[in-house]
Order: structure tokens, then sequence, then C-alpha cells
């Protein structure tokens, strides 16, 4: 069975550099104030997914993260 994963991110980690919203826009967006935030609260797709792998992988401050659907309201 596949893991059904989300995507988040820390608030407090990110210093909105953006570069997030360039390797994943179909999924993460900026804020009025250049911050990131997360457009799909649901799992990811596969597509999705590779998208976000990027964007974690991308973040200089790792503020973005991929976690199991069930662990989501752990760490809200
Ligand atoms: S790349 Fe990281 S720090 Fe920059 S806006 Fe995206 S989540 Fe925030």
């Amino acid at each position: 069975m596949a893991l059904k994963e989300v995507l988040l991110v820390d608030p407090e980690r990110c210093r909105g550099h953006g570069i997030c919203c360039l390797l994943a826009p179909e999924l993460i967006d900026l804020d009025d104030w250049g911050y990131a935030q997360v457009l799909k609260s649901q799992p990811l797709s596969s597509d999705e997914l590779k998208s976000a792998s990027r964007a974690v992988a991308g973040c200089p401050a790792r503020a973005l993260s991929l976690v199991q659907e069930g662990q989501k309201d752990q760490r809200n």
C-alpha cells in the first residue's frame, strides 16, 4: 500500500526565499509577505510527491517536510 504523504511548511523556519514556489508551483504559493504556504492539504499524488520532494530538498531553511498523513495533526 502506498504511503499517503502530505507536504508541510514550518512557518517559524521559513525565510521567504521562494525557491520552493519555483520547484513546486502547483503545491506552494507565497503569501503577501513572501512566505511559503502549502496549497494542498490532501495526500499527494506520485507526480506531486516528486515535485514536493524537489522543494523539500531545495529549501535552504529546511522549512518543508513530507510527513505521513496521520502525523500531520501532530506536527501542526
Ligand atoms: S524555500 Fe524554504 S524558506 Fe524559502 S520560501 Fe520556500 S519554504 Fe520558505
